[in-house]
């Protein structure tokens, strides 16, 4: 026992009368014992103030034990106001009690223990008087409420918290019944507190979405919570709101499942980041391919049309247009353009002098021009569609024009973008649509470059058709007079110029021949007539009537007596032959052999022709087949070089493929493969 009870009050007991009143000594212990077990903290004082009495909670309380008959009004070791400030123990409310003769019901106090506990504590004297109501002491009764002001002061932060936030936070029954709503909740969805208390969430729910709720309570009543679900809402005003909802069920004090707990987030300035960016990289995506178009595309129309195309889904315009060749002097209207997202049947009553107004700043001055509202500004109504430039259903508000310009400054066109809502474009579609439009100058200058050369070459090819063909009547007829003569008894000499001259002519003969197939190549006439043949004979004959025009060196046959069966054109392919074969003893002229052979190679049948010649560098090998190309090193061996050109489209069209392998200085060889037929195909 503690020696609280050698130092219980008897004497006050005794005196008062009051606080014990029964008779017997057994019922006053029991009494005594009562409120020394007590989990109220109680003490006692006489009627100056000193502690007469205390008990074990009283201890436990003030952290202290004062001594009786010496301290004052109250054990603590401090005591504050619950403002905080300090309190005089002479202020206390056991003082004030003793002093104006008065109980006192749960007065708030803040007492601090020696070892700086602080705790909220209710106090509650009530004086205590004899049978002659005089004051003799008084009691009091401290009740430790620190725990509940913790739990208040908790509860008015997490409501504080809940109030101040940004983000909804709702609570709702398991029926789906809202049961509170904060002040962010009110700012999201508009509905006040009073107005929304009671109903159903499912009055922010899109009718296309009700199935969510009915998932969301599902795992709600499972116990789970549902996590970061992103969705869509609808305000009180009717409008969209994307949001990031996460709901947690709400327990009891037994842990049962009552209802939920919402959090819900507006996520429309994070989906309008993440719009930008597709929209960014969806645009950096076309300028790389428009950048592709640029550089690989040599037709103007082609190239006109994409850039057109691009530049208008990169601006978000509603059509795109891009007039050009606009500043021609002569031409009053813009007949020159291409569309994106616009039908010409729109454009075909479009008539308006270049020379006025806006026009003229736009197409002759080449003025970047961006407007919100073209129906704001006066000078601007011009392009509201008043002339005629859109379809009725398409008026314009937003408007930009961009001038695209040659390398020199010289305005070759102009991108016109529209669209009916007003401020559509921005700075940065001006800037794209600026780099791309530099490019695009200069891709169009260059295909229009192309472009001549080509009608150039084209022209050229019209003059070597019409040559050849020109040269090879009076060539025919010399040659007949030349067959003539040389059938005619003649002395030796003559008999030798005319067979040099009939070499000569046939020499020229072939040379305006390959000239005149070059010719058919190109306008796509050269024709083949197809037979199935056994290719090792016609190697076989031409190797036979060779060398009767070439003497110079031998040519070595790998026998083969497979059947080689082909598909082709045998003039033609006999022309490969005698090509590959020409060139193997034209480029060799320090060698006397050259090795031919025929194989069966898989699907293939391939011929290879090989010199020990000259030889060609490795930067010459993939070009020798392009027309007109002759390697350096050739020195005076004459030729036009158009043979390989002629033989390589030959061998591709009839699905074959020709190719070399040749050392500089030692020699090539030049093989080529048809597929191969059977008997039966
Ligand atoms: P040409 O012989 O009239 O110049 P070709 O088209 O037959 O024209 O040949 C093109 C070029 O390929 C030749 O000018 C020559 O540089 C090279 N070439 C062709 N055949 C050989 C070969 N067998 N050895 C070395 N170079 C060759």
């Amino acid at each position: 026992m503690p020696n609280i009870y050698q130092q219980s009050p008897v004497n006050a007991t005794d005196e008062g009368g009051k606080l014990f009143t029964a008779d017997s000594a057994h019922v006053q212990q029991q009494f005594q014992f009562v409120l020394e077990d007590s989990p109220l903290a109680i003490y006692t004082c006489d009627k100056d103030g000193y502690l007469n009495f205390y008990n074990q909670s009283a201890v436990k309380l003030w952290g202290t034990m004062p001594i009786l008959g010496k301290d004052l009004w109250c054990g603590s070791w401090k005591i504050y106001y619950p403002d905080g400030r300090e309190m005089l123990l002479s202020e206390c409310p056991m003082a004030r009690t003793l002093r104006e003769g008065r109980a006192m019901d749960n007065e708030e106090i803040t007492i601090e223990t020696p070892d700086h506990i602080f705790k909220r504590v209710l106090v509650s004297p009530r004086p205590i008087f004899d049978k002659e109501n005089n004051l003799i002491g008084a009691h009091n009764t401290l009740i430790d409420i620190s725990d509940k002001v913790l739990v208040e002061s908790r509860q008015a932060v997490l409501s504080a918290i809940v109030e101040s936030s940004d983000d909804a936070i709702i609570s709702k029954d398991l029926s789906g019944t809202i049961i509170s709503w904060n002040a962010g909740a009110q700012r999201m969805f508009g509905y006040t507190e009073q107005e929304i208390l009671g109903k159903s969430i499912t009055k922010l729910i899109p009718a296309a979405r009700l199935k969510e709720e009915e998932n969301i309570l599902k795992q709600i009543r499972s116990g789970n919570k549902v996590d970061h679900f992103e969705t869509i809402r609808v305000s009180k005003f009717g409008k969209d709101i994307p949001i990031s909802i996460t709901v947690s069920p709400v327990k009891d004090s037994y842990g049962n499942i009552i209802g939920a707990s919402k959090i819900a987030r507006d996520i429309s300035e994070q989906i309008e980041a993440q719009n930008i960016i597709r929209e960014n990289a969806r645009n950096l995506e076309l300028l790389n391919s428009i950048g592709k178009i640029l550089l690989a595309n040599l037709d103007v129309n082609t190239l006109l049309q994409q850039v057109t195309d691009a530049t208008t889904k990169i601006t978000g315009a509603a059509f795109g247009a891009f007039f050009y060749d606009s500043t021609n002097a002569d031409e009053d209207a813009f007949l020159r353009y291409t569309l994106s997202g616009a039908s010409r049947e729109g454009f075909e009553k479009f008539k308006s002098s270049k020379e006025a107004g806006i026009f003229k700043q736009i197409f002759v001055e080449g003025k970047v021009i961006r407007i919100d509202d073209v129906t704001k500004e006066a000078p601007c109504k011009q392009l509201a569609g008043q002339d005629g430039l859109l379809p009725e259903h398409l008026r314009i508000l937003s408007y930009l024009s961009i001038p695209v310009r040659s390398t020199a400054g010289m305005i070759i066109g102009t991108l016109i973008f529209a669209h009916p809502k007003a401020g559509v474009f921005k700075s940065e579609h001006e800037d794209m649509v600026g780099s791309i439009a530099a490019q695009a100058g200069i891709a169009i200058e260059n295909s229009r470059l192309f472009e001549e050369v080509k009608a150039l070459s084209s022209k050229k090819d019209e003059f070597i058709a019409l040559a050849s063909h020109e040269l090879k009547t009076p060539l025919t007829t010399i040659k007949g007079y030349l067959q003539v003569i040389s059938r005619k008894n003649q002395d030796s000499l003559s008999k030798m110029f005319v067979d040099k001259s009939l070499y000569q002519v046939q020499k020229l003969n072939t040379l305006i021949s390959d000239l005149l197939d070059i010719s058919k190549i190109e306008a796509g006439k050269l024709q083949f007539n197809l037979e199935r043949f056994n290719l090792t004979i016609v190697l076989q004959e031409v190797l036979e009537t060779f060398p009767y025009t070439n003497t110079s060196h031998e040519i070595i046959f790998d026998v083969n007596s497979e059947e080689c069966l082909v598909l082709a054109d045998k003039q033609r392919i006999e022309q490969v032959i005698i090509n590959l074969l020409t060139n193997a003893i034209k480029y060799s002229p320090s060698a006397d052999q050259v090795h031919v052979s025929i194989k069966n190679e898989g699907e293939l049948v391939t011929v290879r022709i090989k010199d020990q010649g000259i030889g060609l560098k490795a930067e010459h090998l993939n070009k020798i087949f392009t027309r007109f190309y002759r390697a350096e090193g050739v020195g005076n061996v004459s030729g036009l070089g158009i043979g390989l050109h002629l033989t390589k489209e030959i061998v591709d069209r009839h699905n074959g493929h020709i190719n070399v392998v040749s050392e500089y200085g030692k020699g090539s060889e030049f093989y080529f493969s048809l597929p191969r037929v059977n008997e039966l195909s």
